[in-house]
Formats: C-alpha cells, structure tokens, sequence
C-alpha cells in the first residue's frame, strides 16, 4: 500500500522563493514605482485620504496583486490604496488643502483625527458592551460577546501587513491612543478563561496576530494548552496574512516555527482554525498563496475563509463563485460573506442588503456543496450576527428573512424574524419589523443588557478605592 511522503517543510521551491519584506505607508506614497504615472492631483488626494484611512501596503500586495493596467478599478488597488471618494467632498477638500500647502505633520494628523471620530470607529457596543470583568476590572484586550467563543487582542498583533481600506478596525490602526484594545496581560485572560467553562473557542484577532513573531503568538498560545483549559478545544487565528503576505507561512525566517506551533496545538488535542481574510480571488491565484494553504493545512490546522462583501473590490456572484470554488480545490472552508459594517467609508463600499443576498444567492448556486459551507450574508451587529437568509412574502407583504447566527442571547440563535423589504436598506438599523411593532424582538433585553452594563462600569468607576 501507498502511503504519500509526508511534504517537506524546507522544499526547494519555497527555499528559492524567499522574499524580503518592503512595507510602504502614507509617507512613501511617493516612492511607489507603479504610481508615478499618477497625476499631481491624484497624488495629492491620494495622501490627503491616507492622512485619515490606514495606509500601509507592501511589495508583494504592489507586484504580484494589483494590475496596474487595471487601476483605479482593479479591486485589489480598490482594497489597499486611499480613494478620493472614500471621503465626503467636504472632507477631502479641506484635507487636499492641508497636503497642498504643505502644512504640519501635527496640523495634518489633527484634522485627519477630528474627521475619523466622526466615522464611527467603534460601531457595535465594541466598547463598553464586550469588555469583560474579572476581579471588577475590565480585562482590556478581551471581549466576550458570544457566550462559547472569547476574542482577544494581542498587544502585539495590532497591525497587519497591509491595509484594507474598507477596514472596521481602522481605528486602531492610526494613533487614536484611547480606543485602542490591547493587552500584555496573558495570565489575566488565562485566569479569566479557568472560571469560565463554557467558553470553548479562543479567537485571536487584532490587527493581525501573524505579523507577530511566531515567539510571541507562542506566547500567547501555549498557555491555553494546559490542561486546566480542557475546556478550550478550538484556537483561532484571525489572519489576512495568507492573503496579504503568504511567505509568512513558507519561507519568512521563522515560517517553520510558526507552523511547529501549529503542530502543538493539535498535539495538545485542540484544533487550530486560521480565519483568513479573503477578499478576492485573486488573493489566491499566485503560486505562493497556494503553498501557503497547503502548508497551513499540513499541520492538520483548518483554513476557514471570511470577508466582506465590499462595492468596488468583490461585489460581484462570480467573484465569490470564484473564490469559494478556489478554497474547496485548495481544501479551505468557506465560511462566513460579512455585511460591511457601519463604520469608516461606508458610504463608498457599502452594498444594499437585497442586493448583498442576490450576489450571495447567485454566487452560492455556482458551487457544490462542499462551497456552501459558507453563511451570509451576515450583519456583526450589537444584538449579535444576524443572517439576511432570504426574501418572503408574509400575509402578502415582502420581507425579509432574518436568523441570528450568533447573539447576546443564545436563546435568540436561530429563531427566523421578519423585516420589512426595503431595496436600499444597507444595516439592520435600517430594518422594521414586517409586523409592525415598534422595535424587533430582541430590543427591550438588548437595552436591559446594555443598562446593566454600564451601570456595572459606572458602579467601578465611582466606588471608593
Ligand atoms: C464572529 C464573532 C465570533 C465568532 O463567532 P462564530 O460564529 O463562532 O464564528 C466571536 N465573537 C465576536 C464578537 C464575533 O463577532
Ligand atoms: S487585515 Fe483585517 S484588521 Fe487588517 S486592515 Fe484588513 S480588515 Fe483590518
């Protein structure tokens, strides 16, 4: 009988295909090769957007994922790259004359800062709803929203090898100090995680934790081995770094040692799922991407896949067909099409949620069934996830079909709700109930949740020391 060579670590094509790193930010915009041809104008936009978006791209996103015979369309350029109408004209105005006069970094920054406050950068109670509390005090780097999975922040993980423009997490990413989540504090979140039994699932997401140095994810990693967390059977890895920078799993220095870690994990009897961050497929059709999902999946570590769906870079069924179909042949899952959420340029990518579920339905009908493993499209909202599933007519009216697939409440998981149809609704705040009432079922518990909450923090802040 045959048994396959178990695959080399070390192979002779990663080894020739090692590659050094070269990020370049709003400063080096000019430095870029392939933006020369860009106009005086156009520059100068391009660096007033970046003065309030994160901008950070690399080498490889630049040579190997955008065409530049296709820019400014090509969605990879649309997914990186500061675009003009991602501000309101007001607010490009007032930036692209800041950049022209050549005014002070300081006066930049201040005017860029004051425009992303009003962008929303923390949608979703992030802030106050999700912290938990040991010992009364909130554990920073930590959220427990969902009762089974905890999410956490590594200090140290608070970037990523390039940007997205449509990111949630943006404001992280650009010096807004006090609404940054992160944490040194791995012996509080294991102390945590003791007491708390029914949490099964781990999450580290940032930023993204791979750009941390695979010593330092080992930090964080291997204390939720020991077997006082039996409780925890699954780590997961928020990650756009197969994506955005596949060496990091092939021939970076410390490659193998990150995918050891890997091996661990499951050693330690858990499972290992890296969440990857696929926008487009394009992200998967270079040959280092692929041997970056195959050597990932050697650890016996799953890839599941999950993006937003975004206008200008992937709002359209055939390349979501495409790219579910590309997942299944590497072996990666499909897992979760996002709503973009509401916060940072929404106006410039947002996609109607009756346009998102036709994109989703004729996407999810162009691939087996080993593709729709995938769910959406779905809203990360307060209440919880909540998945448009499809359109009805109740008693005569259009609806539609809402489920949460997550909640605050566990009892809401799974009940269908019914909204109103409405063409152009892009949230669920948007949404009315089909039935008429006031608010949707979930309303009143949701604001008991959220006053209890706060009186919690309140209570702390004033108690006496
Ligand atoms: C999506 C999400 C999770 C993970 O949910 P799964 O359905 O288990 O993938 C956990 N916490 C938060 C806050 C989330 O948004
Ligand atoms: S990789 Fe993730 S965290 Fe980083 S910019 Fe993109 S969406 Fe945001």
């Amino acid at each position: 009988m045959l048994y396959g060579k178990p695959m080399k670590r070390g192979s002779d094509i990663a080894r020739s295909g090692a590659r050094k790193y070269r990020v370049y930010t709003r400063k080096d915009i000019g430095l870029i090769p392939q933006l020369r041809n860009l106009s005086v104008t156009d520059r100068i936009a391009m660096e007033a957007v970046a003065a309030v978006l994160p901008f950070r791209v690399n080498n490889y996103v630049v040579e190997d994922l955008i065409d530049w015979s296709k820019i400014p369309e090509d969605p990879i350029y649309q997914l990186t790259f500061p675009q003009p109408g991602m501000l309101s004209p007001r607010d490009l105005a007032r930036m692209y004359r800041l950049v022209r006069r050549g005014a002070s970094q300081e006066a930049i920054k201040a005017a860029g800062c004051s425009i992303q406050y009003a962008m929303n950068p923390h949608p979703a109670g992030q802030r106050d709803l999700n912290v938990p509390v040991f010992d009364d005090e909130p554990i920073p780097g930590m959220q427990h929203k969902y009762r089974e999975t905890v999410l956490i922040f590594p200090a140290a993980g608070q970037t990523c090898h390039a940007y997205c423009t449509y990111c949630f997490r943006w404001a992280q990413f650009v010096g807004v100090d006090d609404l940054k989540f992160a944490s040194r504090e791995a012996d509080k979140w294991v102390r945590y995680l003791k007491e708390h039994r029914e949490v099964m699932s781990v999450l580290f997401t940032g930023g993204d934790p791979a750009i941390m140095k695979s010593s330092v994810l080992r930090r964080y990693i291997e204390p939720l081995l020991d077997p006082a967390l039996s409780h925890i059977t699954s780590i997961r890895i928020g990650t756009k770094a197969p994506a955005y920078w596949p060496y990091r799993f092939v021939t970076d220095d410390d490659a193998d040692d990150l995918l050891s870690l890997f091996e661990e994990v499951r050693g330690a009897g858990r499972h290992l799922a890296l969440m990857a961050h696929y926008s487009h497929p394009r992200e998967l059709e270079t040959p280092i991407a692929e041997l970056a999902v195959r050597r990932i999946r050697s650890t016996g570590a799953a890839v599941r896949c999950q993006a937003p769906l975004v206008r200008h870079v992937n709002d359209s069924a055939d390349s979501w067909a495409q790219l579910w179909r590309r997942q299944v042949r590497l072996g990666a899952i499909p897992y979760y099409m996002f709503v973009e959420r509401d916060t940072g340029p929404r106006d410039y990518f947002s996609v109607p949620l009756a346009r998102a579920l036709r994109i989703f339905n004729d996407a999810y009908r162009q691939v087996s069934g080993l593709g729709r493993t995938v769910r959406g499209p779905s809203m990360s909202a307060t209440p919880g996830k909540v998945l448009v599933d499809g359109i009805a007519t109740v008693g005569g009216q259009k609806v539609f079909v809402l489920k949460f697939l997550q909640a605050r409440n566990p009892e809401w998981v799974g009940k269908p709700f019914f909204a109103k149809f409405d063409e152009m609704a892009t949230w669920l705040d948007e949404l009315k109930p089909a039935s008429g009432a006031q608010e949707f079922f979930y309303r009143p518990e949701l604001r008991e949740i959220a006053v209890a909450r706060r009186a919690g923090q309140e209570g702390r802040e004033t108690a006496p020391a």
